[in-house]
């Protein structure tokens, strides 16, 4: 293929995205250390996550252009309206200040424009695509949230950093319990998968193997609206049977996998009309991918990352040790 990535440059793709997200950590960690009258500066009970997915999007936007030595492109998901004009300003003095933990140089015109630098569109040429506060109702309730860094190549996720500010980083803890250091996982397409704490030194993660008989445990989202649990627990026990349920938000749930504390993350559509967003999937995907798991959607169809701000062409997601997959793709076919 012309033009196409070397490794080199997808493993230096994937340095950035670690400094990055390690960054955007801090400001987000910050914003829940706020006094509670932040909320009472802002206009709704959504405010501190607004504060946080602003200063994440803003520190990346700074970082990756010190990294890149310049311009970059980033879709990302926040926009800098709110932060704009007499009415914006609150806010925008709380994200500054979050960003400011990360970034000490960063005042208001910089954060704004760092924001809005991460409104690019997707497009043929390579691209980031950022979450910066990824489950949004997972951060409220002080339990799991991510911040998702993907670089987009050729249609496919191909480097890529996911920071789990509140997941701990040995398998056995509670993934319902925020944890106070937190982990970072990571990949490049060909380069396998890492996960370290912020600081640490990273170590290779792998996804568990299923054997036949072992009771499927299986990571799901907590908001029983982003997929349905009903169909799920059929689904597995169509497979031969369900483990302990593993709920968390975010892209946790893809290293949750990817480090082979469960067998599975299957998200089933809640609505026939509903499209995945890009930031959602392609960093955890990736990790969870070069970890050695399996991810399509709920057809088994790749994941297609052509088709702008949506996965127009997939509905859902099943990601799974390779042996489990297609028995899931194979049970959702029938259940
Ligand atoms: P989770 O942490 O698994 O609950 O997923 C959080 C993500 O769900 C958010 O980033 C949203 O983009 C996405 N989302 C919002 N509405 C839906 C829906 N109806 N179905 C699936 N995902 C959704
Ligand atoms: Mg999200």
């Amino acid at each position: 293929m012309q033009n196409a990535a070397t490794e080199s440059d997808l493993a230096l793709r994937r340095r950035h995205a670690e400094d990055a997200v390690a960054a955007a950590m801090l400001a987000t960690r910050s914003v829940h250390d706020l006094p509670g009258e932040i909320r009472g500066l802002l206009k709704d009970d959504r405010s501190p996550v607004t504060v946080a997915d602003f200063a994440a999007q803003a520190v990346v936007v700074m970082s990756l252009r010190e990294s890149a030595g310049g311009s970059i492109r980033l879709v990302g998901e926040e926009h800098p309206d709110a932060l704009r004009g007499e009415e914006g300003r609150p806010l925008l003095e709380a994200v500054v200040a979050a960003v400011r933990t990360a970034r000490p140089e960063a005042d208001a015109d910089i954060v704004l424009d760092a924001v809005a630098a991460g409104t690019a569109e997707p497009g043929p040429e390579g691209f980031w695509t950022l979450d910066p506060v990824d489950g949004t109702k997972g951060f409220l309730r002080r339990q799991q949230y991510a911040i998702a860094l993907g670089w987009i190549e050729d249609g496919v996720p191909q480097a890529g950093a996911v920071g789990c500010p509140h997941l701990p980083e040995g398998h056995s803890g509670d993934v319902s319990v925020a944890d106070p250091v937190g982990c970072l996982a990571s990949a490049h397409a060909g380069g396998g998968a890492t996960m370290r704490t912020p600081d640490g030194e990273a170590a290779s993660i792998h996804a568990e193997a299923w054997r036949e008989g072992d009771p499927i445990r299986c990571c799901e989202s907590v908001e029983s609206g982003h997929s349905k649990q009903d169909r799920t627990a059929a689904v597995l026990e169509a497979c031969g049977g369900r483990g302990e349920p593993v709920r968390l938000d975010s892209q946790c749930k893809y290293v949750v996998v990817a480090r082979g504390q469960a067998h599975a993350y299957l998200r089933m559509p809640t609505r026939a009309d509903y499209v995945e967003r890009i930031w959602d999937h392609a960093a955890g995907s990736l990790v969870a991918t070069e970890a050695g798991a399996v991810v399509t959607d709920i057809d088994g169809r790749p994941l297609d990352f052509r088709h702008g701000r949506g996965l127009e062409r997939n509905r859902g997601i099943v990601c799974a040790s390779a042996a489990l997959h297609p028995r899931l793709i194979a049970a959702i076919a029938n259940v």
